[in-house]
């Protein structure tokens, strides 16, 4: 993908969490799954890179969560997560993400602790 794609839409259960350019996506992702993701699959360009799985599994689509899909997976889930899909953020004219850790107030309030 890499190689071939200039921009790139990464899915979660179902949804678009993170579009970008290939260079936003692979060198600077913001969505948890998209790191999980990009840790969790070999790279060619680096030599002996230990594997780290995503713990946890999807979602049951039948049934799906009302908040954010990727909360019972996910290392940075707050309170609000389970309870309301995130808004987007937009990181730059390209790059965007359904994260609350990039909202506003989680960074102001982050940066009051
Ligand atoms: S919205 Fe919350 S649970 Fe979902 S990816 Fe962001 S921090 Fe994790």
């Amino acid at each position: 993908m890499a190689q071939v794609a200039d921009r790139i839409a990464v899915m979660y259960a179902g949804k678009i969490v993170e579009t970008g350019t290939r260079r936003e996506i692979f060198y600077n992702p913001q969505h948890p799954y998209t790191k999980g993701l990009l840790n969790s699959v070999p790279r060619l360009d680096v030599d002996g890179a230990e594997l780290i799985p995503i713990a946890g599994t999807p979602p049951d689509l039948f049934s799906p969560p009302v908040g954010c899909p990727f909360t019972a997976r996910c290392p940075y889930a707050m309170e609000v997560c389970d309870k309301v899909y995130p808004t987007a953020t937009k990181l730059s004219e390209s790059h965007g993400v359904d994260c609350w850790f990039q909202d506003e107030r989680a960074k102001k309030l982050l940066a009051s602790r």
